[in-house]
């Protein structure tokens, strides 16, 4: 049976003497994986569909539970991400994200157009941005949802106050900020709190900095580690060239 997807490349590993097997997040069928023969030939027609990011509609042909991919049609190859460090380790990290995420042979995704929509923003040159957008969404969408509107022990304005009041607080066991004088887990910068606010879509009044930014990639990746239980290593080759 043959039938079309498309996906976005999350992951190509070789498999046998010239094939490679290639995993896929799809918009139809969630997570699933493909074998691409022959394209570690020399002039494979296909080489393409094996390169990091590659967006393309996949035919595959179903044959007792395997999959092997017949025609590749590219969408985009998001060639710009992979010209930059910071860019391609950034849309690797969305990546690596969606393949811990996504369990294999699931229905469709929402976490498929939030990744397409991530790798896009980043080729406009918002890659941190789009980035933190990004896992923040894909942290509620593996349902570890995070909320910073308030303080989540007393109710109190999170940055508002005098003095010790307004700092802020994050505490991984339980996912939640807390305000000044509540106190519970690791401090959080204003700066970050604001771009974490941006990525919820909340307005608010701050800076976007990047080192702000920076912090927010760092406090999202250790959470998402927390939760998951799967170190994202993109995100830490990532932290180490911001
Ligand atoms: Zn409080």
């Amino acid at each position: 049976m043959e039938y079309k997807v498309n996906g976005l490349l999350l992951r190509a590993t070789d498999y046998k003497e010239n094939d490679k097997i290639v995993t896929l997040l799809t918009a139809e069928r969630g997570k699933l994986t493909a074998v691409l023969r022959g394209v570690r030939k020399n002039g494979a027609k296909l080489k393409f569909a094996a390169q990091p990011f590659c967006f393309a509609e996949y035919v595959l042909a179903e044959k007792s539970g395997r999959n092997t991919v017949t025609a590749v049609t590219q969408a985009d190859g998001f060639y710009e991400l992979r010209e930059d460090i910071v860019a391609f380790y950034a849309a690797s990290a969305v990546c690596e994200v969606c393949d811990v995420i996504q369990p294999e042979g699931d229905g469709a995704t929402d976490l498929f157009f939030l990744a397409i929509r991530a790798l896009r923003d980043m080729c406009t040159g918002n890659v941190t941005g789009a980035l933190v957008g990004f896992l923040w969404k894909a942290l509620a969408v593996a349902g570890y949802a995070l909320s910073c509107d308030v303080c989540a022990n007393c109710g109190a304005e999170l940055g508002e106050g005098d003095g010790e009041e307004r700092k802020i607080f994050f505490d991984f066991p339980s996912g939640t900020f807390t305000c000044g004088a509540c106190k519970k887990g690791a401090g959080v910068s204003p700066t970050t709190l604001y771009i974490l606010r941006k990525a919820d879509g909340t307005d608010c009044p701050g800076m976007e900095t990047d080192d702000g930014k920076k912090r927010a990639i760092k406090l999202l990746s250790r959470y998402f580690t927390f939760r998951t239980e799967e170190p994202i290593h993109s995100l830490a080759e990532l932290l180490t060239v911001l």
